[in-house]
């Protein structure tokens, strides 16, 4: 008989938690998940799928605008900001339904509360006691604010999900990827929109090409910039906000949004408990296969703070419950994992940076490419792609790709695919182009310049 009430007790029922819950139930574990908001976690209730939902209702603006140049008259358009998000609620709602039911369906039990560690094998939910197995720890993370005066009159990209009205004004503290997807939102919803961050590149990690080009595609899409500008501190007067800057400047504004990064849940959980400490940005170290210092406890997902995105927590809590439950131990491979950012317009890359590439490798070739894309021909928008492939000089083989363009994320899913199949650049150049689209740019990149290690 199992001396433990589960074999499995999950915290946090978000993408790597509700993955790691229902593999394991199929390997025959008796598995329970405790969540304290609601299923489905930041990507499915406050990220990566509401926020996909406004990016496209914000392109419709844009859209109406680019029409008139091919020949439609368009009325005076306008937006009511009420009725997308009574839509996207709905979406959401079906969504939480359907992880409800998926958990249902593998014989989870879900416990609706915050759990704290009190054990290396006890959980406590809302004062009830379970024992268990195994714990993972899928707890995400949480946006974190400035430590400025008037911080708290700022809105999260959480508070924005469930607001009432769109501002006329907005200014987005940050310069990552939430600053630079809401941005777009809010300028294709009609908002003037000032993004104001204190590097003077947005999308720090990124190709310095590529933070270069978006900076300059957002400015040329009238978001006003304010780049190596420091926010000193938030005001209000009556309904309108201020936003003093460093500089002396001050935006008034009628919404002040921090987006000015994530932090592991990792508050309240009980982890020095059982002698789990976490590191200076509050994540919970683990190995290759997750696991913690103490045995038995495993985390997934934002709170490991490795790579946050939701295809990894979900890779990571399949590969945990593989690993523990299904006799067939897996690492997560992190290596060679595409992402994008959902501006407008979109960043999109796999594998290395040039910086980082040149710094591996050695010396690589750079194949760049800035051009406008067709449509901007009769739409007139001001509006630049840029397509970028680095190749290993000694073998050809090619370590990273980059596109700045309106469906980057869709590009560059099966240029992952190549990139991880090992590719080389001569690979691409035997491959024939769609025409006429931007991602053919990728298999007709000619000139190259050669990048080398720059010796100290
Ligand atoms: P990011 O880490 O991407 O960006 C945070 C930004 O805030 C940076 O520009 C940073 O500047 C700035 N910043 C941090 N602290 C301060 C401060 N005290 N004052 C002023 N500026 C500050 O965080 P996000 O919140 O945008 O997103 C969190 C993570 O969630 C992402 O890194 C990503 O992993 C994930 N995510 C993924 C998405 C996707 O896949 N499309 C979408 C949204 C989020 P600096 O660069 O100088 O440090």
């Amino acid at each position: 008989m199992n001396a433990y009430d589960f074999d499995l007790f999950v915290i946090g029922g978000g993408s790597g938690g509700v993955r790691a819950s229902r593999i394991a139930a199929g390997y025959g574990a008796k598995v329970a998940v405790a969540e304290e908001y609601r299923l489905g976690g930041t990507c499915v209730i406050r990220g990566c799928v509401p926020k996909k939902l406004l990016m496209y209702a914000s392109q419709f603006g844009m859209a109406l605008e680019d029409s008139k140049g091919f020949g439609w008259q368009v009325p005076q358009a306008s937006h009511e900001w009420e009725s997308l998000i009574r839509a996207k609620d709905a979406e959401v709602d079906r969504l939480e339904h359907v992880y409800e039911g998926l958990l249902g369906s593998a014989g989870v039990k879900v416990i609706k509360g915050k759990a704290t560690i009190v054990g290396p094998h006890e959980v406590c939910v809302n004062e009830m006691s379970f024992t268990a197995d195994h714990i993972l720890v899928a707890s995400g993370s949480k946006p974190e604010m400035p430590r400025i005066p008037g911080a708290e009159l700022m809105v999260t990209s959480n508070d924005i999900l469930a607001m009432e009205h769109a501002p006329k004004r907005i200014a987005i503290v940050g310069g990552g990827y939430i600053a630079c997807e809401f941005a777009g939102i809010f300028k294709g919803l009609g908002s003037r929109v000032w993004m104001v961050h204190r590097g003077r590149r947005l999308l720090r990690g990124f190709d310095e090409e590529v933070r270069e080009h978006i900076g300059s595609e957002l400015a040329a899409n009238d978001i006003q910039m304010r780049l190596a500008s420091t926010v000193v501190a938030v005001g209000r007067k009556q309904d309108a906000y201020q936003l003093y800057l460093e500089s002396g400047e001050i935006l008034e504004v009628d919404l002040v949004m921090a987006a000015t990064g994530r932090r592991p849940n990792t508050d309240g959980l009980g982890l020095e408990r059982v002698g789990v400490q976490v590191d200076a940005r509050g994540a919970v170290p683990v190995d290759g296969y997750s696991r913690t210092s103490c045995d038995h406890l495993y985390a997934v997902g934002d709170v490991t703070n490795r790579l946050n995105l939701t295809p990894v927590a979900i890779q990571e809590g399949h590969a945990f419950a593989d690993t523990v439950f299904g006799n067939k131990p897996r690492r997560t491979d992190h290596d060679g994992v595409p992402f994008a950012v959902f501006s407008q317009p979109q960043v999109a890359a796999v594998g290395l940076t040039e910086e980082e590439a040149r710094e591996r490798h050695g010396a690589v070739r750079v194949y760049s490419s800035g051009f406008g894309p067709m449509r901007a021909t009769l739409s007139g928008r001001n509006e630049r792609v840029l397509v970028k492939l680095i190749a290993q000089a000694a073998t050809d083989r090619i370590v990273g790709a980059h596109v700045v363009a309106a469906d980057a994320a869709e590009i560059i899913q099966g240029i992952a695919i190549a990139l991880k199949a090992g590719a080389t650049k001569a690979d691409f150049d035997a491959t024939l182009g769609v025409h006429p689209s931007v991602a053919e740019e990728f298999v007709t990149l000619k000139k190259a310049r050669y990048s080398t290690r720059q010796e100290s």
